[in-house]
């Protein structure tokens, strides 16, 4: 039995006394992320917002419930995938993550990725799409799969942006749509490819199948 469950809790407590930058100090709960930590998919955002600081968990509150709604359309339920930020503690008043905080808070975003090893990870926002397209625009590149060191990776709008703006919430309704399209190519992908010149997600797609369901609930 693997022993990724217990890693992914220490980790989260390794996170709730974290002071590796500025924002432990006005942080009341920190936001490790939650879900299936054997889900092929994983969606990265921004940082937590007032909701979140309070209670912990990403993605409640309006925006939360827009991914709820998104995550349906790519028939997906929030139990099945792994939904964390690229800042564990909410910036003060919302305001954008500072890069020496990007930079403080992102081995734990690292050792998240290592332990699920997703097929397919999503970048909600321009924040967590840099750390894969550092100087790429968001308008021109969402909703399309982008192979970056072996990993298939999606960049979208982030929820809350396109939460009141029309266009953008047809776009990333359109693009939710695509991600069982982009598994199964992945899915696909592995199959195809002979033992030796394997992915190295093709241990994590049987272990996610061996595995499957297996929850992360820290709160
Ligand atoms: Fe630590 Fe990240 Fe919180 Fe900064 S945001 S205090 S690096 S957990």
């Amino acid at each position: 039995m693997d022993d990724s469950y217990e890693k992914m809790t220490q980790l989260a407590q390794q996170i709730a006394v974290c002071e590796k930058c500025q924002l432990h100090l006005s942080r009341k709960k920190s936001v490790p992320g939650e879900g299936n930590i054997h889900s092929k998919i994983l969606f990265i955002g921004e940082g937590p917002g007032l909701n979140e600081n309070e209670t912990g968990r990403p993605f409640v509150g309006q925006a939360g419930n827009f991914l709820n709604e998104l995550l349906s359309t790519a028939k997906l339920k929030r139990q099945d995938v792994f939904i964390t930020n690229v800042v564990k503690c909410r910036p003060p008043a919302n305001r954008d993550p500072l890069p020496e905080e990007l930079t403080a808070c992102s081995s734990f975003l690292d050792e998240q990725i290592r332990l699920i090893d997703p097929l397919v990870i999503v970048t909600l926002g321009r924040f967590s799409m840099g750390r894969y397209f550092p100087l790429a625009r968001i308008s021109s590149i969402h909703g399309k799969g982008h192979w970056v060191d072996g990993r298939m990776i999606v960049p979208m709008f982030h929820p809350a942006a396109a939460l009141h703006q029309p266009n953008l919430r047809d776009s990333i309704m359109h693009d939710f749509a695509l991600l069982p399209t982009y598994i199964h190519e992945v899915e696909e992908k592995i199959t195809a490819e002979p033992v030796e010149n394997a992915n190295p997600a093709s241990e994590a797609a049987e272990k996610k199948e061996a595995t499957d369901g297996v929850q992360l609930s820290l709160f």
